[in-house]
């Protein structure tokens, strides 16, 4: 039961957020019957056709155009392993092509857990009793941060549930505290944002205190699976609400916003033309596509039937499709895969997914850095996470099979978001940025906190072989990012290009 204080939150939002949708500027983009109708006519693609969509693809990796509907319909039809091989590889070149061969590290911060909301699949549920919901004291906050910096991380997502006691203006709060955090040589330099759908003057605030992307995962884009996953009472029942959070976004100012499906819930097909239908939508309001694309997969969560008896969850093998799918389908946004999937599986997907971000050292209780050594706290998790090797571990994995882990957050800072940044993405020439920040930033972390393993082989393998292919492709910038290591080495940090 909700408290009376928490009802009338959510009533007087829900009366507010029904008048927006009856004057709604947009019109919805999702046509679930047409969408059913262009994966069922697309069955049994031949292999002609799908080898000149795979050319395709590559091509767009040049000037950022998108595959259409019916391209990525014939995609997920394919049966022929050597088709699939053949996608995988195109995944993997058009990643390499645009942002090169490194990874951005993140981790993920839940902020606050308390939420209205019903959503069938989540451990923070409101009808959930068995799990403990909290929201982190500005102590608290600062504690989790002290961690985290002390780790070597710089870029974080903060989450938080739907709640009166954590609405827009104690993110506000929570980001500027952030922000304002330093650790010796640690700081957070780029926050992003995974919250509910916010007004537009809700967002100004919200970027005023310089955030990075807000993330706002549509969940299912099949409207009848959406009401059922969520009540119709609740505020995240509204899907015409959620379905143009980003746009109210962007139209706030805004610069970078993150689309997202929760794999699991329905078929794996139709989300996958959802996840398109809303970056062409967001291209054709805004001329900017999706910062990032992200395909969370159900996962257990305590007390959460759903997450373990949906008829739609997906298995490792599809899930490798979706996610080399989402690379040719939108060749120019950021690809994320996090730690609620499986070491092994992660590593596979960097090399046929095309995968540009990833979250390590991941605690997702609330609390849960302060903890570190607890892998799960499960009755304080929104749902549970595969991979919970320490960011050191994982850079030294990642290190081994030749990436270069990277902490940038240059674009963000240098003003190349939004429609300054699309270009480079889209024209594939990020990279030179990518490459260069990449070395500048993993110094860093070499130089801070690296274990005697993760120095050896970043020293003599990776800083070098990437210092090689800077001089080979983009010999001024190599220069320039030789001057700024010699920096590094005499003590200064946030070097970048
Ligand atoms: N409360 C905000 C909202 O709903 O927009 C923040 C989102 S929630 C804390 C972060 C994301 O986790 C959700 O958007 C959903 O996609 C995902 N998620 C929820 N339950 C999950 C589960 N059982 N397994 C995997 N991912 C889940
Ligand atoms: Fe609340 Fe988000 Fe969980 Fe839904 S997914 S119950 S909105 S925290």
């Amino acid at each position: 039961m909700l408290s009376a204080k928490e009802k009338e939150w959510r009533e007087e939002r829900l009366a507010r957020i029904k008048k927006w949708e009856e004057d709604c500027p947009w019109e919805d983009f999702i046509d679930d019957d047409n969408i059913s109708k262009i994966i069922e006519e697309k069955k049994n693609p031949d292999k002609k056709e799908i080898l000149e969509i795979v050319s395709k693809a590559k091509e767009n990796a040049l000037t950022g155009a998108m595959l259409s509907p019916e391209e990525v319909g014939a995609l997920t039809n394919v049966q022929d392993p050597e088709l699939w091989e053949a996608i995988f590889e195109a995944a993997n070149w058009i990643k390499c092509k645009v942002y090169g061969n490194r990874i951005v590290l993140f981790s993920p911060l839940y902020i606050s857990s308390p939420c209205v909301n019903n959503c069938a699949y989540c451990g923070f549920r409101h009808s959930n009793k068995e799990v403990h919901t909290k929201t982190l004291t500005m102590e608290e906050l600062e504690e989790e941060i002290k961690v985290l910096t002390g780790m070597g991380q710089k870029r974080l997502i903060v989450v938080y549930g739907e709640h009166p006691a954590s609405d827009y203006k104690f993110m506000c709060k929570t980001i500027e505290k952030i922000y304002s955090i330093k650790n010796g040589k640690g700081e957070i330099r780029r926050v992003n944002v995974n919250a509910p759908p916010l007004f537009v003057d809700e967002y100004e605030a919200v970027k005023a205190v310089g955030i990075g992307t807000y993330q706002v995962f549509q969940e299912t884009y099949h409207h009848p699976t959406y009401h059922k996953m969520h009540p119709a009472n609740t505020l995240k029942g509204q899907y015409k609400w959620r379905q143009f959070a980003l746009h109210r976004a962007l139209q706030a100012g805004i610069d970078d916003v993150a689309i997202g499906a929760l794999f699991g819930l329905y078929d794996w097909r139709f989300e996958l033309l959802g996840l398109l239908y809303h970056a062409m939508s967001l291209e054709k309001e805004f001329g900017v596509g999706s910062h990032t694309i992200s395909y969370p997969r159900l996962e257990h969560a305590v007390n959460t039937p759903i997450t373990s008896n949906s008829p739609y969850l997906v298995d490792d093998e599809d899930f490798k499709k979706i996610v080399a799918i989402i690379r040719l389908m939108c060749p120019y946004t950021g690809s994320i895969l996090t730690a609620r999937e499986a070491p092994a599986l992660r590593r596979d997907l960097i090399q046929k997914g095309g995968i540009s971000q990833m979250d390590a050292g991941t605690r997702i209780a609330v609390g849960g850095y302060a903890e570190m050594k607890k892998e799960h706290i499960p009755d304080k998790q929104q749902f549970l996470i595969q991979d919970t090797r320490s960011l050191d571990d994982f850079i030294y994995d990642l290190c081994k099979d030749g990436y270069l882990p990277s902490f940038c957050t240059a674009c963000y800072r240098e003003g190349r978001t939004g429609d300054n940044f699309m270009p480079l993405a889209k024209h594939a020439t990020v990279k030179n940025f990518c490459i260069g920040n990449g070395i500048l930033t993993f110094k860093e972390y070499l130089l801070d906190y690296a274990s005697p393993r993760v120095k050896e082989i970043g020293e003599k393998v990776i800083i070098p072989n990437y210092l090689k292919w800077l001089d080979e492709h983009v010999p001024q910038a190599a220069k320039q990012v030789k001057e700024l290591l010699q920096k590094e080495e005499a003590g200064e940090r946030d070097q970048h290009l």
